[in-house]
């Protein structure tokens, strides 16, 4: 994306906006007519009316979704020819990727750089993975038995209903579309109401590529209506959900409600990283410490928002962390010198703000920041913030902001970093700064969280499982475990006469 501001202006002025749903492959309108407003975070303007589906516009989906899974017409394709497609989906994405780009960075706030090198380059890996995944998941045969012989087979759920966030739409969406498809599934995709253009897009895409009509439906709308209607429905398997943890909490009383489809939740966290004075890189753990809060504006499910630092380093280091962070200034998401855009909505901004304001009232440090800033603009800019002397009692360190908010703790030995880390509801991911291999075992086993990094931060892959402990959730995206999560386990039995018993 080398391309200046006026020009990816231009761009998207020439684009024409997606905001229909995607169903039994067809573009269609709400089935009522209804529409919502997508604002741009950019400057507040109105990017396009999109259709509003609702419960009606959810049951014709979920019944193509049905009918399509019912006939084999995608599931009972050869491997090869499901890679194929897979792959031709990904393919086109990597050719669209300019104009996916545009529209990911136009519908959240996040700079273009991130959208177009981070992610839609992540969504086709998740798709390719996927892809040749499909054909190397292996059944099981059962222990030797002279009067039978047993094995068991994954077979597709089914429907899958899939709701995502607008943190990383296209991102999250791919991540459960890819694993499901793959598993010869039909999907239903609910895109969160602030960031549905990349989805619809991408399932006209996957058209072009020859999935089939009816297998991959986007039906955009609001979360308590077609994310509701879409989680109480009596013929969806199973709800594949990334998002805050008062939705996932619904999304399983729906489920005991409705047909007791299968749930899988990733959900927020409240995640520690820790410096030792150990740490083989300061310069490194400083930039580490402030891009890992403050990348996509904080709206990161993996966000360590709670920097945990030995009180020996503690004055040296927050300095230098203050350093890099005061180098992060929020500019024009289309600019493609913004490194640090808008947050994705007015209520997104009031809520980072709202939490700043609590946290001062409770006596923390403020280090940098603070407030909105660009407000001329009429957009959803809140500056990298950062509070030192903050106290685990504290809101700041309870709590999720999803938002540019850094919180700074202190501690004096191992054990009470640990225990500081671990004193939370949360449990999606931690991390430690130290030279001392011995400690980098202890912390990996003492912290309790589904991902543990030493020395770096969200170094992993779609190679590697994604997933919270304790309240951030449970089952697992990435990896072939995602492939497991969209299957059921099918025991058969032949019983050999003749043969012995
Ligand atoms: P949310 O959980 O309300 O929305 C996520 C998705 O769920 C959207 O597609 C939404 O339409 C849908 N949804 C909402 N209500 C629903 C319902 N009753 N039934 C079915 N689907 C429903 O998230 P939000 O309000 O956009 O953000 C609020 C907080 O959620 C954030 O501040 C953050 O803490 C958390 N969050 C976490 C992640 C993550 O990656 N884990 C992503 C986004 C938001």
């Amino acid at each position: 994306m080398t391309q200046g501001l006026a020009e990816n202006l231009a761009k998207i002025a020439a684009l024409t906006l997606p905001s229909l749903a995607v169903i039994d492959g067809e573009l269609r309108p709400a089935r009522a007519g209804g529409t919502f407003a997508n604002i741009s975070p950019r400057d507040g303007s109105l990017l396009a009316d999109v259709a509003a589906g609702d419960a009606a516009d959810v049951d014709i989906a979920v019944a193509a979704a049905r009918r399509a899974f019912d006939d084999g017409r995608w599931r009972n394709l050869t491997a090869k020819a499901k890679k194929k497609i897979l792959h031709r989906l990904a393919d086109l994405m990597a050719a669209h990727a300019e104009e996916l780009a545009l529209l990911e960075a136009i519908d959240t706030g996040k700079p273009i750089r991130d959208a177009a090198a981070v992610d839609v380059p992540l969504a086709c890996d998740s798709v390719r993975y996927y892809a040749e995944a499909l054909d190397k998941l292996y059944g099981e045969v059962g222990p030797h038995h002279p009067g039978r012989l047993s094995y068991a087979v994954h077979e597709p759920l089914g429907v899958i209903g899939a709701i995502v966030p607008w943190n990383f739409p296209l991102h999250m969406a791919m991540w459960k579309v890819g694993p499901a498809l793959a598993m010869g599934n039909s999907v239903v995709l609910k895109p969160a109401e602030q960031s549905p253009m990349t989805a619809i897009r991408v399932a006209e895409l996957a058209l072009e590529a020859g999935v089939p009509a009816g297998v991959f439906n986007v039906v955009p709308g609001l979360g308590e209506t077609a994310g509701k209607a879409l989680a109480l429905h009596m013929d969806v398997d199973m709800i594949a959900f990334t998002g805050s943890g008062v939705v996932g909490r619904l999304l399983m009383q729906y489920s005991g409600q409705s047909n007791l489809k299968r749930v899988s939740l990733e959900l927020g966290g409240k995640s520690p990283q820790i410096v030792f004075p150990d740490c083989p890189d300061m310069a490194a753990a400083a930039r580490s410490a402030a891009w890992s809060v403050f990348y996509n504006q904080g709206q990161v499910c993996t966000a360590a928002s709670r920097l945990l630092v030995h009180e020996s380093i503690r004055e040296a280091f927050v300095a230098e962390v203050v350093k890099v962070a005061s180098r992060i200034e929020a500019g024009d998401p289309l600019d493609p010198a913004t490194r640090f855009g808008a947050m994705v909505s007015e209520r997104q901004m009031e809520t980072a703000l709202r939490y700043i304001g609590t946290a001062r009232a409770e006596g923390a440090d403020l280090r940098l920041g603070g407030g909105r800033v660009r407000d001329e603009t009429g957009g959803f800019y809140v500056a990298p913030t950062i509070f030192d002397r903050v106290t685990q009692d504290a809101t700041l360190a309870r709590e999720e902001v999803f938002g540019p908010v850094l919180g700074v703790i202190g501690f004096a030995d191992e054990a009470e970093a640990y225990r500081i880390a671990n004193d939370t509801v949360y449990g999606l991911a931690a991390g430690v700064w130290t030279a001392d291999l011995d400690r980098g075992m202890r912390a990996t086993r003492a912290l309790h969280a589904g991902q543990v990094w030493v020395n770096g931060w969200d170094a992993d892959d779609i190679t590697m499982p994604f997933g919270g402990f304790k309240q951030s959730g449970f089952g697992r995206d990435r990896s072939l475990h995602a492939m497991e999560k969209y299957a059921d386990l099918k025991a058969v039995s032949f019983t050999i006469r003749g043969g012995g018993a």
